[in-house]
């Protein structure tokens, strides 16, 4: 029961509710450790013309691609779940930027590589990302709001990128 209602039925990651439960978790366990944690927004690039060129299960076939690709690929350290459509947040434990955006660079060549072999030869998935280094805890609108913020920049300068929050 637990597990039906955590998952997101789709690509099996956590579903919303999981997520955001479990980023308020890692930030409230900040002070105890001497812990690092970064996160990251994904959203997958036109995405819209994926399902308006192939088709909807097309769609949500790349959707689980990029699921099944990013369990693949980063360790089970690493919080994975569906924000909703085609945007993802992803909580890293233990890492500082650079590592994570060097581990999110990597997922991004493996589902580049992925989704060309799967998708029929014509589809290479892409995303844009937002990060966030997380050194106290804050509110989860303030956190969505960063990463957020970092990714629309990513879109903005081109797709295909990961942008770093700063403050200005
Ligand atoms: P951008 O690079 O700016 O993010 O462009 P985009 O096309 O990815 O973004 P947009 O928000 O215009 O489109 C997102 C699309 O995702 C629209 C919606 O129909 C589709 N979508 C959302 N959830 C699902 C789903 O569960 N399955 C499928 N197949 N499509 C979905
Ligand atoms: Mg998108
Ligand atoms: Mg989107």
């Amino acid at each position: 029961m637990e597990k039906i209602a955590t998952t997101d039925s789709l690509t099996r990651l956590f579903n919303r509710g999981k997520t955001i439960e479990l980023l308020e978790a890692r930030m409230n366990e900040l002070p105890h450790k001497s812990n690092k944690c970064a996160v990251a927004m994904l959203d997958i690039d036109l995405f819209k013309t994926i399902n308006d060129k192939y088709g909807h299960c097309v769609g949500d076939d790349a959707l689980k691609l990029f699921a099944a690709t990013a369990k693949q690929n980063f360790s089970a350290s690493v919080d994975m779940g569906r924000l909703g459509g085609e945007e993802f947040l992803f909580i890293f434990q233990g890492v500082d930027v650079s590592e994570t955006v060097k581990q999110l660079e990597t997922f991004s060549q493996s589902l580049k590589d992925a989704s060309i072999k799967a998708l029929g030869g014509e589809i290479k998935l892409t995303f844009s990302a937002g990060v966030l280094l997380l050194t106290e805890a804050q509110s989860i609108s303030s956190v969505l709001e960063k990463t957020d913020g970092a990714l629309y920049e990513a879109k903005e300068t081109g797709r295909d990128k990961i942008v770093v929050f700063t403050c200005l």
